[in-house]
């Protein structure tokens, strides 16, 4: 029996169980597998974590429903993992929040229940 500690994990595939080791995200502090990978230019993370964000991407681009989304996990991803505090990184950080406050305010206003009759009506 294999033990599993907060920096492993435990999963099941076709019937196989395999332990993986789990390292803490240096932009994010989330618990990924670890593994040996590219890293982004000035954008920090682990290159576990930069696998499963793939994964998110390649299943946006190959469909539509969750293309949608794809601005927001993008802007998410950039928030996220800043890097060191150099000019490059405050612009993106700065730009990528104001996207994401564009997009939820669209959202919210979308969702937001209308009044009966609008103000222009009423004059
Ligand atoms: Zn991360």
């Amino acid at each position: 029996m294999l033990a599993v500690n907060d920096d492993q994990e435990r999963l099941t595939e076709h019937g196989n169980e395999r332990v993986v080791e789990l390292s803490r995200c240096v932009g994010c502090d989330g618990m990924f597998p670890t593994i040996d990978g590219p890293a982004h230019r000035y954008m920090k993370s682990s290159a576990g974590y930069r696998e499963v964000y793939g994964e998110v991407l390649s299943r946006e681009y190959s469909d539509a429903a969750f293309w949608a989304v794809h601005r927001l996990t993008a802007d998410t991803y950039a928030v996220q993992h800043p890097g060191l505090p150099c000019r490059q990184a405050i612009q993106s950080v700065g730009a990528h929040l104001i996207r994401i406050h564009l997009i939820l305010e669209r959202v919210l206003r979308k969702n937001r229940p209308q009044p009966l009759t609008s103000d222009w009506e009423n004059t």
